[in-house]
């Protein structure tokens, strides 16, 4: 079969038989997809032999660019040994190895004690990490004799993930509101999105009320709460809202005075992509559970963990007959594969220094947004970012851009047009390449991006 007929072949097959996550299928059979079949550093190739900058690290996974040797490496070594066994009444070697690496990366990071952040469950992906961490945090309080704390603190604007547990204390409506009589309870406090203000209040003497809010939600609620949950320093999916300096320490600060837990996701933030291995590190918090996944293989495999403190772990810890053994798992629980991937994405964090390498191409970004900020397209709101996830914000008028305009798509289709992918959220065009991006291949994607933007802007 001629190259041609064998590409044909697959876009039909992917228009008769796939249905795309967070896609509008009708749309999407309007034109050929793109079908991708090799990658290599920080490029993605098509069936088409067309080259592409991956800027969005494969939906934010990848940290240490496409096909790294090691990783590599470790995988086949490791699928020839074991590819899956259960930790349900078994352990596994790479499963053992990981946890420990984790909770001492954590302790090191964190500079925390041993009994922080100390007990690792695994799971396959952000959402369930998330559904673990609320289980768990409620059925702390419960199996201490505690029996009132049954909800919890979100955020506006946060994404949590996609089972429903996870949509629960989510608050982006375009995704959420669809599900709502399905979802528990929560209490949902301001987003710290100073841009556009929900309190419609100005960054710069506004007292940070927002905590405020959360504040007043937890004295008045006191025995009633279990958990906060937060994106810490960035809201990712909701539109790369960047919380202001203080926020998310404020936060921690609450849980502490109010007795509450606080559940950390990090499955977009964990691994380096703010800079700093965790986001927590930026203001010294240390949550009570972390969530983590996505950049956790490197890219690789799905898997994710849980982490909590012993004193969670040891309310859960009893008699055979007091069942409150924690009642949740997965299949592919602790998959070695995926643990292997991730023990090798930890080897290269050390040998490249990859957080060290960081510094030059966070002070990249950082001027290209304050650059294209600056005055030179009146298209752009905001332009914002933590490390190596970075938003910009388009604008059509003051009220901003709705989801239905698409503006955001039309700059990810030019951009994608001159050999970069990205995939934008609403009106907010995400650049989050691999940590491994070189200092040229970075240039060359933001300025093939600030291209598109002006194209599209200038346009409409
Ligand atoms: C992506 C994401 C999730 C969900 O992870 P999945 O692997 O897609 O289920 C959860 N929390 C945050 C902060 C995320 O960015």
């Amino acid at each position: 079969m001629d190259i041609l007929a064998r590409n044909k072949r697959l876009e039909d097959l992917d228009r008769a038989c796939l249905w795309h996550p967070f896609t509008q299928m009708r749309q999407w059979m309007e034109a050929p997809p793109i079908i991708i079949e090799e990658a290599r550093d920080c490029f993605i190739r098509d069936i088409y032999g067309r080259w592409y900058l991956d800027g969005v690290s494969s939906m934010w996974v990848n940290v240490h660019g496409h096909g790294h040797r090691h990783i590599n490496e470790r995988l086949k070594t490791q699928i020839d040994r074991l590819a899956h066994s259960t930790l349900l009444g078994l352990s596994n070697v790479p499963a053992i190895e990981l946890a420990h690496r984790v909770v001492t990366l954590l302790g090191d990071t964190l500079k925390i004690g041993p009994d922080s952040l100390n007990k690792v469950f695994f799971s396959d992906n952000g959402s369930t990490a998330v559904e673990v961490a609320l289980k768990m945090a409620f059925g702390y309080w419960r199996h201490i004799g505690v029996t009132t704390r049954d909800s919890f603190i979100c955020l506006n604007n946060a994404y949590h993930g996609d089972t429903l547990g996870a949509v629960s204390v989510g608050g982006i409506d375009v995704f959420h509101a669809l599900y709502a009589p399905l979802l528990f309870k929560t209490h949902r406090s301001p987003s710290p999105y100073c841009y556009r203000c929900e309190l419609g209040l100005r960054q710069d003497d506004c007292d940070m009320r927002c905590l405020k809010e959360m504040e007043a939600i937890l004295s008045a609620r006191r025995q009633e709460i279990a958990a906060v949950i937060i994106e810490p320093m960035i809201q990712a999916a909701g539109g790369m809202i960047v919380a202001p300096k203080g926020f998310l320490s404020g936060v921690s600060e609450l849980c502490h005075r109010y007795d509450t837990l606080l559940i950390a996701d990090e499955v977009a933030t964990g691994f380096g992509r703010t800079g700093e291995m965790f986001a927590c590190q930026h203001e010294g918090v240390v949550p009570d559970i972390i969530c983590l996944s996505k950049g956790i293989t490197g890219g690789y495999m799905p898997l994710a963990l849980t982490v909590a403190s012993q004193r969670i772990f040891d309310a859960y810890t009893g008699e055979y007959s007091e069942l409150k053994a924690f009642f949740h798992g997965h299949s592919y629980t602790g998959n070695p594969l995926g643990c292997a991937c991730a023990l090798a994405c930890l080897d290269v964090f050390e040998a490249e220094g990859t957080i060290e390498g960081l510094r030059p191409k966070v002070e990249l970004l950082a001027r290209w947004l304050r650059d294209i900020a600056g005055k030179r397209f009146a298209s752009v709101g905001q332009a914002r970012g933590v490390g190596l996830m970075v938003g910009v914000e388009l604008v059509a008028d003051d009220s901003g851009c709705q989801y239905g305009q698409r503006i955001g798509w039309q700059v990810a289709e030019k951009a994608k047009q001159k050999g970069v992918l990205i995939r934008p959220l609403g009106n907010v065009v995400v650049i989050m390449p691999p940590l491994a991006i070189s200092m040229d291949n970075l240039a060359t994607m933001l300025s093939i991006i600030e291209e598109a933007i002006a194209e599209v802007t200038d346009a409409t």
